[in-house]
Parts: structure tokens; C-alpha cells; sequence
């Protein structure tokens, strides 16, 4: 039987929620994380005929990208979309999980999708985020550490870039004394003690903190784990908003933009215009972000893909950049893909839909 909460623990693996903005409110939004599911339908957004669809193809678990709560609700009453949908979700017993900032700031999220639907070469993330990494610093008996370090590599520790299985250690004398209550693996009540101790170093996610300290405590022989743990400022290349890469060849203006309206399949887009300038470099990032400018200027690039940009933010291009506003909607569709994939690669013998409802509130005239 699978429950709610093990597709959102899954979810929550590659885009854990921790990582998203402040303002923001990813997670379960509606329904029992502890009851059994029936079907996943996949969407960018949220709405009444989306829960339509999930209810005519028997799917209690609606995943979307844009929570539908987004502000706090003062009431239930029905009078905007989004209390309606909240009504029909509860109504209907469907459950309804956003994964939204935290998955436009993990490697494998919303802006890796824009550009791997460009073909970009060498991508990495355009801004990474300080603050996500840890250290660790603890002392185990030289006998023990192996042991000990495999249960905090399996636990996800010693990660770094493409290395894994990373630690540093050093030889050393551990020193202690046992009280009457101890019950020490070594030594004996009130007498010092000598041990001949690694001291371990190690870089993890601060999300596993709590992972990596379980396996710990239950790899290391003493009673007492002495051990250090410290934020860093470090920046982590895997987690963090944007990226960037290159496009196989470098292309001309026009040449670009059609390029971005067949690959985006685009009805049309706004952009400024870098004259004779070649496009070869290319930041992207879905949904609103023009507050990349500056960082995709900064790294070299010669166009920025994202959508909702105001038209005193076109100024900032200042002719060297092409900003290419795609559409919010346009820049995020292929998200679905995303959940799709994960989930239907996890669960291959449950139903996951992609939603068909085209949820964009912008038509347009040309
Ligand atoms: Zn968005």
C-alpha cells in the first residue's frame, strides 16, 4: 500500500522542503499524508478543473508546482478560486502537495528541466546558496572507523561535487574518565582513560542533520559520541536559484529566437535585442527572474530565458544581455515532467497522470 506521505517523502528527496524561500509554502496543502493512494495527477498549478480531472481519473493526490495556498486563508467560504479549490479538495478527499521555490533551488529542479529543453552544455547553478552545508567533527577508536565512517557515508555524508565517500582524519589520544553510573565500551569507573582515536572530518547538507547524527549514534561504540558540528558559509554548487550553460553552437539573434520559441514551444516572447551579438551563453530561470539580471550579466551570459519581467527591468540588459521573457507559464509547464518522472520511476506500478488542463490564465492575441 502506498500512502500519501511516501510519495512526498520522495518528492521531498530531491527538493527537500527546507529548501524553500521564506515567503513561500511548499508541502502538503490539503489531505491525510497517512492514507493510501489512488493515483498521482501532475501539475504546474492547482485549480478546480484540475481537481476535475484528478476526480474523473481516480487520483486522490493532485502534485503540483504552485502552492495554491500561497497567503493565509481567513476563510473558507468559496468566494475566490483558491478557497473553491481548497473547498473541493477536502470535499473529495484529494490531497493536494506543492513543490515549488525548494524546487527551483535544487540541482535536478524546475531550471535544470528549461535547460535541459535548451540542450545547455556545462550547466551549473547560476547563484548558489550559502548556509546549506555542515561539518562534522567527531572521534572514534582507531578499530572502529571504518565502520563508523561507512554508516555516515550511507547516511549521506562525505558528498562533495562528483567525489563521494570524502573525509579527512587524524591520529590522535582521546581522554576520559567514567562516572559510577557510566557503561563505558572501554575503561572502568573512576579511572582515566587513554584511547588511541581518529578524529573524522566531514561535509554534509545540513538537511541530512539529522540523519547523519541517527547513524552516528548508532555506529560509534561509546555510550557518549563526542563530536562537533558547525555551519558553514560554504557555497553548495547543488543547491541554490538559476542556471547557466552553453548552447552547442553559438547562434544569431534571430536564429536564438527561434531556436527558444521551437524548444519552448512558444506562441511568442519579449526580449531585448544585443544587435550583433552571438548567443552562446544562456541563464535561465523559470517563473519570475529578473532578479538575475545583475548574476547573469555578471557570469558572461548572453541571454536570460525567464518569464515576468516588468519593462523598467528590460533597462538593466543595457544592450549585452538578451532577455527573453518566455511566459511564467511557458518557462514552468515541463515541470510536470519532473514529478512525473521521479515518482512514476519509484512507484512503476502505480498511476501517475500528467494533468492536461492547460492552467494558464494568459491567452494571447497577436
Ligand atoms: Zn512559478
Amino acid at each position: 500500500m502506498t500512502k500519501i506521505k511516501d510519495i512526498t517523502a520522495l518528492l521531498e528527496q530531491l527538493a527537500p522542503l527546507r529548501y524553500q524561500e521564506s515567503y513561500d509554502n511548499a508541502g502538503l496543502q490539503t489531505g491525510d499524508a497517512n492514507a493510501e493512494v489512488s493515483g498521482v495527477l501532475v501539475t504546474l498549478d492547482c485549480t478546480e478543473e484540475v481537481l476535475e480531472e484528478a476526480l474523473a481519473k481516480g487520483c486522490n493526490l493532485v502534485v503540483a508546482h504552485h502552492p495554491v495556498i500561497f497567503k493565509g486563508l481567513k476563510q473558507l467560504t468559496g468566494r475566490s478560486y483558491v478557497e473553491r479549490t481548497i473547498i473541493k479538495a477536502i470535499q473529495n478527499n484529494i490531497a493536494i502537495y506543492a513543490s515549488h521555490t525548494n524546487l527551483d533551488n535544487v540541482l535536478h529542479g524546475v531550471n535544470t528541466k528549461i535547460a535541459d529543453k535548451l540542450g545547455l552544455r556545462q550547466q551549473r547553478i547560476l547563484v548558489t546558496k550559502p548556509s546549506t552545508l555542515m561539518q562534522l567533527v567527531t572521534f572514534v577508536p582507531v578499530e572502529q572507523t571504518d565502520g563508523v565512517l561507512a554508516a555516515l557515508h550511507k547516511a549521506g555524508a562525505g558528498n562533495i561535487g562528483e567525489y563521494s565517500a570524502c573525509s579527512f582524519s587524524v591520529t590522535g589520544t582521546g581522554r576520559f574518565t567514567p562516572s559510577e553510573q557510566a557503561n563505558p565500551a572501554i575503561g572502568s569507573a573512576n579511572q582515566a582513560e587513554q584511547v588511541q582515536e581518529n578524529r573524522l572530518e566531514l561535509l554534509f547538507p545540513a538537511v541530512l542533520q539529522g540523519r547523519i547524527m541517527a547513524a552516528l549514534k548508532e555506529a560509534h561504540p561509546y555510550e557518549e559520541v563526542a563530536h562537533y558540528l558547525y555551519n558553514l558559509e560554504n557555497q553548495n554548487q547543488e543547491v541554490g536559484i538559476g542556471m547557466i550553460g552553453e548552447l552547442e553552437q553559438e547562434l544569431s539573434e534571430e536564429a536564438f529566437l527561434s531556436y527558444l520559441k521551437e524548444k519552448m514551444k512558444l506562441q511568442g516572447l519579449r526580449y531585448t535585442s544585443i544587435g550583433n551579438q552571438k548567443v552562446k551563453r544562456v541563464a535561465v530561470c523559470g517563473g519570475a527572474g529578473s532578479f538575475l539580471i545583475k548574476d547573469a550579466l555578471r557570469q558572461g551570459a548572453d541571454a536570460l530565458v525567464t518569464g515576468d519581467v516588468k519593462y523598467h527591468e528590460f533597462f538593466d540588459a543595457e544592450g549585452q544581455l538578451m532577455i527573453a521573457d518566455i511566459g511564467h507559464y511557458e518557462s514552468e509547464v515541463y515541470t510536470k515532467e519532473i514529478f512525473y518522472d521521479v515518482i512514476s520511476k519509484s512507484f512503476p506500478n502505480f498511476a501517475v497522470l500528467i494533468s492536461e488542463v492547460n492552467t494558464n490564465p494568459v491567452r494571447y492575441t497577436f
